[in-house]
């Protein structure tokens, strides 16, 4: 078989194979473990060489797309380069082998980079306290709900109502449903934004919250965000920010003074953490003082010299997550902020920002960009124009993926048809933008010419078009010599 086709490492095994063999040694000791804990028979792993086992599990990791190797321009996710120095910061023995029941008193130190952590989100943020327990951007969110329905159940209020711009995320309104409150969607207007005179057509005395991303999926910013907060105020609601997007705001202006009274981060994606395959990931809520008693427990203070968990908050909600949180992923964070530094982080943020408004324009000369105002970090282009030729967004991400480039985030948002919705990073070049471009130039002259090209792609992948349910619906967990 040709070694570029995947075999499974189970179809390389030949009886007798290994990768490594000790010397014999005297092993009476075997007779110490009692006969019904001993096997049978040998575990049926795959016997292999070393260099096979190697060779399998190198290719095995090139057949992925990842940052390293990819430009990677997915939308609303911040696949940006994380400087491998973090790594090396997460790998340090005297981190991993830490045991998180280690009583604080002799872990003094990751109890101090949890609470300058906490320190530097704050004053980007201009909240008044964090929680880095929530372990990805939708458990941020849930917990914030969480904490808007104790908060009113403290007033004895019974709101019911979270509203949702169409704009937001859509983990938004999941995390709203699955806390029992009625979704209200506010529609964004012309420009992709909202109207805070649409928001008055919602709002009444039975919301609890406006959940809010800003900048929104659009990758524009709420310019009404004050208006909108004042709004939601006088109603006697709360103002959630989904901050997932906040690579485009560091240093350049915060949610705090927008009026803001919850909202979380994704420090696995602005702040140096890599994103990706599942996790493990970290999205930190921030609230104001008003909110601080309602914080999961426990919390990082400081009492005398000495940092440690409180428990005593009178209103929280409870844990949200075992010890407190994934402590490498915050680890990265605040080695990456470390490095940055205050002046950084807004550099970082301008470059995402002129990199997206530089590739908006290059893309606007190829496909339609709906909502063409001068965007954040992000902008969303539509297809429609090319399903004239029987090709759809779909297609143009899956012939990208033969030119080596990993497709941006597709169909979302919801209001825009054959979204494509591109975020470049301040991590990428000009050369690797305007190669990006040439290569999508490429590809909407084969819709043009020889659409088939499209819709048969990806041609150079190991696999072409997969059935995308059937993995779901009919999983294949175990290997089996039967199977
Ligand atoms: C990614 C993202 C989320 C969800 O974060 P997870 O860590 O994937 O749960 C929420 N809102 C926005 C705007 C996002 O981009």
């Amino acid at each position: 078989m040709s070694k570029q086709d995947i075999s499974l490492i189970f179809e390389d095994s030949r009886p007798g194979r290994r990768a490594l063999r000790f010397q014999e040694v005297d092993n009476k000791w075997l007779g110490e473990i009692p006969a019904g804990l001993r096997r049978g028979h040998p575990p049926e792993l795959p016997e292999v060489t070393e260099l096979e086992i190697a060779r399998h599990f190198t290719r095995l990791s090139q057949r992925n797309f990842n940052i390293d190797a990819n430009f990677y321009p997915l939308g609303s996710c911040t696949m940006k380069y994380n400087p491998k120095v973090l790594e090396r910061a997460a790998r340090k023995k005297e981190f991993i082998s830490l045991h998180p029941l280690t009583v604080p008193s002799v872990v003094q130190g990751c109890l101090r980079i949890y609470a300058e952590t906490e320190e530097c989100l704050k004053q980007i943020c201009g909240m008044d306290a964090f929680s880095l327990q929530p372990a990805a951007g939708a458990q941020g969110e849930l917990t914030g709900v969480k904490i808007c329905r104790a908060y009113f159940e403290s007033r004895g209020e019974n709101r019911k109502k979270i509203i949702i711009p169409d704009t937001a995320h859509g983990t938004n309104p999941a995390s709203a449903a699955l806390t029992g409150y009625q979704v209200i969607e506010a529609k964004s207007d012309k420009h992709g934004i909202l109207n805070p005179e649409r928001l008055k057509q919602v709002m009444d005395k039975d919301v609890a919250l406006i959940m809010i991303t800003n900048p929104n999926t659009l990758g524009l910013f709420e310019e009404h965000i004050l208006e909108i907060s004042r709004i939601a105020h006088e109603a006697g609601a709360l103002v959630y920010m989904d901050g997932a997007n906040m690579n485009a705001l560091l240093g350049i202006a915060r949610p705090g003074d927008m009026g803001v009274d919850m909202l979380h981060l994704n420090l696995h994606k602005t702040f140096g953490s890599p994103h990706g395959s599942g996790g493990p990931g970290s999205g930190p809520l921030g609230v104001k003082n008003f909110l601080k008693d309602y914080l999961p427990v426990p919390v990082v203070t400081k009492k005398g010299d000495d940092y440690v968990f409180d428990w005593g908050l009178k209103h929280s909600i409870g844990r949200v997550h075992s010890f407190y949180g994934n402590f490498l992923v915050i680890l990265r964070a605040f080695v990456w902020l470390k490095m940055v530094g205050s002046d950084g982080l807004r550099q970082i943020s301008e470059a995402a920002i002129v990199n997206a408004n530089y590739l908006k324009a290059k893309v606007r000369e190829l496909l339609e960009v709906p909502y063409d105002s001068q965007c954040m970090h992000e902008f969303v282009a539509s297809a429609v124009s090319l399903k004239q030729f029987g090709v759809r967004t779909l297609d143009i991400a899956k012939r990208l993926l033969d030119f080596g480039i990993h497709p941006p985030t597709i169909y979302f948002p919801l209001i825009v048809h054959e979204a494509l919705m591109i975020e470049p990073t301040e991590s990428e070049s000009p050369e690797t933008l305007d190669e990006f471009v040439s290569c999508l130039r490429q590809i909407i002259s084969e819709a043009h010419n020889s659409p088939e090209v499209l819709t048969g792609s990806p041609h150079n992948m190991p696999v072409g078009r997969v059935d995308e349910t059937y993995a779901a619906r009919n999983p294949v967990l175990r290997w089996t010599s039967k199977s």
